[in-house]
């Protein structure tokens, strides 16, 4: 098992703060979104009672909880508005890069993101530079920008440093000032670096998560690169018998919303035999 699989601090946080609605509350509960991109945990959410909605307008009374992703301000705005309770489980690492966007913007400079276009954590960050941030998903995609002044770069916390590092290569020929927060999460280093050493060392690798989520796909694009033998899985049924022949040594990793019930089922397989 690599270090630093399964559950982070910001998914524990946020799944707590969402018990913590249900224990207090009789009205009912929803996240904005899916509070993980984790089908099975959502699943048995929904059977206590907690709802994803895909927008404040769904939503005429009880709670919302915003999910570490964060929003744009201006929906918890809007839903206190309304009248509702809003549990903000924003991720604080994701907050943090939110704050420095927005600072950013108030200090003059043009902001580039670093990270997924469609992803909801870009959006927000996004809504926090005023909309009027550069959203770039790799190194490649600033050959259409033209020279700035100075330019400030905020990063989607799970991305990988190295693809933060290409683009800040890529903009030191572009720009004539440039500021550089590295807003990737620790959590996401240590997993992807301790994802890619154990990778390297074993005969097959699985990367256990939602096929949703961004971190998880991310590990499994690193894990690949380390070792051809990787499949990103979501449960232990997905694991096909031919993937095991000739395979004496097993590595797994999780992504940031995996629960341990779910790589203990995977485990238990494999020990199985
Ligand atoms: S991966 Fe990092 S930023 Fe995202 S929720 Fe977990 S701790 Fe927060």
């Amino acid at each position: 098992m690599a270090k630093h699989a399964g559950y982070c601090y910001g998914v524990q946080r946020a799944l707590k703060m969402a018990r913590e609605a249900t224990e207090r509350s009789s009205k009912p509960i929803h996240t904005l979104g899916p509070i993980i991109h984790n089908p099975q945990v959502v699943e048995a959410l929904e059977q206590q009672g907690v709802n994803a909605v895909g927008s404040v307008d769904e939503v005429t009374a009880g709670t919302i909880i915003i999910r570490t992703h964060g929003v744009d301000p201006k929906i918890m705005d809007i839903a206190t508005d309304k009248g509702l309770e809003v549990v903000d489980a924003t991720c604080p690492f994701v907050a943090k890069a939110q704050d420095k966007a927005a600072k950013l913007i108030a200090d003059g400079h043009d902001v580039i993101i670093v990270g997924e276009r469609n992803h909801p954590e870009v959006a927000g960050l996004l809504a926090c530079a005023a909309n009027r941030a550069v959203v770039v998903e790799n190194a490649q995609e600033l050959a259409g920008l033209g020279d700035m002044e100075t330019v400030g770069v905020v990063v989607q916390t799970t991305q990988s440093i190295e693809n933060l590092r290409s683009v800040v290569d890529g903009l030191l020929n572009k720009t004539k000032e440039l500021i550089v927060y590295n807003t990737i999460c620790s959590a996401t280093s240590q997993r992807q670096s301790a994802a890619a050493e154990l990778a390297g060392s074993v005969d097959m690798m699985l990367v256990v998560g939602g096929k949703n989520s961004a971190n998880t796909t991310r590990l499994n694009i690193i894990c690949k690169e380390k070792n051809r033998r990787t499949h990103h899985i979501e449960t232990a049924d997905e694991i096909e018998v031919v993937w095991l022949e000739g395979v004496g040594n097993v590595g797994i990793t999780a992504g940031a919303s995996t629960p341990d019930w779910i790589l203990k089922e995977v485990i238990d397989y494999l020990e199985s035999g």
